[in-house]
């Protein structure tokens, strides 16, 4: 038996996700998004995903325990707001109803809007994305991502309770300090309310044409960012990299360095479609020769299971059923 065979598996959680997108168009135009469509004015949904569809997806992707509703955003006061937030409330029953959770990131809620689909969604997602004049000259024609918005929304969700995950976008020209300072916001937000129950660090790759993966020698810059959230962020706060935005033979360093969780992996990426994903049984075979068991997850970790409404913890609890036949 070798030094690996000997040592106890340590293990990197994943969740196998389904994503739904009501729609593309989006109020807000970030410097770097390779997602956004101009909202038409008249009907913002018109590009969107009718019942039957969200379903063919669904079904497509048996073992997809998560239901990652993702959508660009209707700006607050806009008179179609009401109708778009109805279709993500209506996407969640559906998925409710067909057996998964599902996981909402959809921008900026009000108080009612996120209290409503907190009843409907074992865990919300909304990037903090970072701070500093890097991320405030991308998001310049983004008024939703403004720090205090993201700041108040991560509180908002600690005061109704809701298991939340948000994370950094990295590599945007952003210094040292103003990495630290987020992260430590972060853990001041965790220390208060408990509820942040992961945090992304998501490199940022360019999209379309200009598409190119991380070499080695970027993702080695980012290990010490990695190890650094390790140790600011309290230890129930779970770490994510997405693997597809990470070379795969580094991906063993990134685990090394604190990340434990590869995040919702649906077949394609619907935010960076130009990085396909990996697999699980790539990913499996790369992480088993460094003695990481990969291990699926719900889109709510373990630890917040116990605070969610009873209606969605028996779902969880069905979910983790399936979870356990399927993967
Ligand atoms: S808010 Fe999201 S969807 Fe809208 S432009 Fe920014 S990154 Fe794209």
């Amino acid at each position: 038996m070798n030094a690996r065979e000997g040592r106890a598996a340590r293990v990197v959680t994943w969740s196998p996700s389904v994503t739904l997108v009501p729609t593309h168009g989006c109020f807000n135009a970030c410097g770097y998004c390779g997602f956004r469509e101009s909202p038409d004015p008249a009907a913002p949904l018109a590009d969107g995903l009718s019942d039957r569809g969200a379903l063919a997806l669904m079904e497509d992707r048996p073992s997809a325990s998560e239901v990652l509703l993702l959508s660009g955003e209707v700006a607050p006061g806009s008179p179609h707001r009401r109708r778009w937030f109805g279709r993500l409330l209506d996407l969640s029953r559906l998925a409710l109803a067909a057996g998964r959770l599902p996981h909402t990131n959809a921008g900026p809620l009000s108080r009612r809007e996120m209290a409503a689909l907190g009843r409907l969604n074992p865990s919300i997602g909304l990037m903090l994305e970072g701070l500093g004049p890097a991320y405030d000259a991308l998001h310049r024609r983004a008024p939703s991502k403004r720090l205090e918005v993201r700041l108040g929304q991560l509180e908002q969700a600690g005061r109704l309770g809701i298991a939340f995950t948000t994370g950094l976008l990295l590599g945007v020209g952003e210094s040292e300090a103003d990495r630290i300072e987020a992260l430590e916001l972060l853990s001041l937000i965790q220390q208060q309310w408990g509820h942040i129950q992961e945090v992304i660090l998501q490199p940022f790759r360019p999209p379309g044409r200009s598409a190119q993966p991380l070499t080695l020698h970027e993702s080695g810059t980012l290990l010490p960012v990695i190890a650094a959230a390790r140790e600011i962020l309290p230890p129930e706060v779970h770490l994510q990299l997405p693997p597809n935005l990470w070379p795969l033979e580094q991906l063993p360093r990134a685990l090394e360095a604190g990340v434990n969780d590869l995040g919702g992996i649906d077949i394609h990426d619907v935010i960076n479609p130009a990085y396909p994903q990996p697999g699980q049984a790539r990913l499996q075979a790369v992480l088993e020769a460094e003695g990481w068991e990969l291990r699926p997850r719900l889109c709510v970790h373990q630890g917040w299971l116990d605070r969610l409404p009873s209606g969605l913890r028996q779902a969880a609890e069905a979910c983790t059923r399936r979870l356990l036949h399927t993967c």
